[in-house]
């Protein structure tokens, strides 16, 4: 089938998935391509918003036992645990990914005493690798950092390997691992590995026990739509909750905040990795967004957004190929996570006259023009006009400005 506009029209009016745009409030002249950076906004959050600050105002403190303020972390934490292949009682929902990526570290590292090494992949996400660096200079003689090539990873892995850190879905390239595969050839070396899901959740199918992990984290304000800042997630398996010991040992992760005792003591299972009070409102909007993943299937999501995704390279490489854009390898199109890179040396300008024409993507540098794509909220028909404004954007020389070439903070 060539596919053209009317083509994906119809696609449009066949896609089960197509009613949920209504559940989502995004303006109506917006091609909304960055749902991987900041998500839209679910259209429940300002009813759910106004309650949270009701309840504030009218109940107060009473409002952590009235409002259930107190349990938000396991009742989101239990929402998410569906989407990634967990348990209820396994996940949280708390702090930063960063944060949580340092406290399940340093807990995997003092699990494996004897071994000092933390192995990441060399071009991971930068705040994993920050946080390990940061973690492994805390740790004096107990840790230190490799970081290798992706190619290099497997054959890494090591009896001096204490624990592994990778990104599920890769930020810039969508190169997808293999969770199960990895995990069973760390764990026949009784390395343990965590899972940065950040990418993942809410974008493909995850699944945490069926491939035995051990730790994961993960973002909210991405797939999963919870605003800016929203509160992130942990996941730790089970048969660890006994033994796992987070160096953030915060009130609120003690077994009996209550008791105001003198020492700390973890409460019994995945709580313990709470640590001080949690912050209700970066909590709310995410908890609606996971309404809306709760009447999802993520098989279907999964489905949609690799069609959505060879449809948008198919364009692409038709449409733009003459104007000097690089392209992904093939590796399968099931080993990509839910974003598309195309790579061009003025990325950053062409990134910004497209945003001049309500087309949202985004740069990561050197030279990445990523475009996400977010089954839910996203249709057919926009993928086509989101390349017909790339075509104009190049015909035109419109990133040969000084506006679009003009540097912000968040790119
Ligand atoms: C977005 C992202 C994060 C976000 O970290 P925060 O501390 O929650 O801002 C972490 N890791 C990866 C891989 C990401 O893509």
């Amino acid at each position: 089938m060539t596919i053209d506009r009317d083509s994906l029209q119809a696609l449009d009016r066949e896609d089960p998935l197509a009613g949920f745009r209504a559940d989502f409030d995004i303006p109506d002249d917006l091609i909304y391509l960055d749902g991987n950076s900041l998500g839209v906004m679910p259209a429940e959050v300002p009813a759910k918003l106004r309650r949270t600050v009701q309840a504030w105002r009218n109940d107060l403190v009473g409002a952590w036992n009235n409002a259930g303020w107190i349990s938000l972390p396991n009742r989101i934490g239990a929402r998410i645990a569906r989407l990634i292949g967990a348990h209820d009682d396994e996940v949280v929902c708390t702090d930063s990914t960063s944060v949580n990526l340092f406290k399940v570290a340093a807990t995997a590292l003092q699990m494996q005493p004897g071994r000092q090494i933390i192995l990441t992949e060399r071009g991971n996400f930068p705040t994993d690798v920050y946080i390990l660096e940061g973690l492994s200079e805390l740790a004096g003689p107990k840790a230190r950092l490799r970081v290798v090539a992706r190619e290099q990873i497997l054959e890494s892995i090591d009896e001096s390997v204490a624990v592994l850190v990778l990104t599920h879905v890769h930020y810039k390239t969508a190169a997808m691992y293999d969770m199960a595969a990895v995990t069973r050839a760390a764990h026949e070396k009784d390395v343990l590995v965590v899972w940065d899901l950040s990418h993942s959740a809410g974008a493909v199918e995850v699944d945490l026990n069926g491939s035995d992990a051990d730790f994961a984290v993960g973002c909210g304000y991405k797939y999963l739509n919870g605003g800016p800042g929203a509160s992130a997630y942990l996941f730790a398996a089970r048969r660890h909750h006994q033994r796992a010991s987070q160096p953030l040992s915060g009130w609120l992760g003690h077994r009996n905040p209550f008791a105001f005792v003198d020492s700390y003591q973890p409460a019994p299972g995945v709580a313990r990795f709470l640590c001080g009070a949690q912050s209700v409102l970066a909590m709310m909007p995410l908890d609606s967004g996971l309404e809306i993943f709760d009447r999802v299937s993520m098989r279907e999501v999964r489905a949609k957004s690799l069609r959505m995704r060879a449809i948008l390279l198919d364009l692409l490489k038709r449409r733009c190929t003459q104007y000097g854009f690089e392209f992904e390898p093939d590796i399968g199109a099931t080993n990509r996570g839910s974003h598309v890179s195309i790579m061009h040396p003025e990325s950053y300008a062409i990134c910004q006259a497209l945003i001049q024409r309500r087309v949202v993507g985004d740069f990561r540098a050197p030279d990445a023009l990523r475009l996400g794509i977010t089954p839910l909220y996203l249709r057919y028909v926009d993928l086509w006009d989101a390349v017909e404004h790339l075509v104009q954007v190049m015909e035109r020389r419109e990133w040969d400005t000084e506006a679009a070439q003009l540097r912000h903070a968040v790119t």
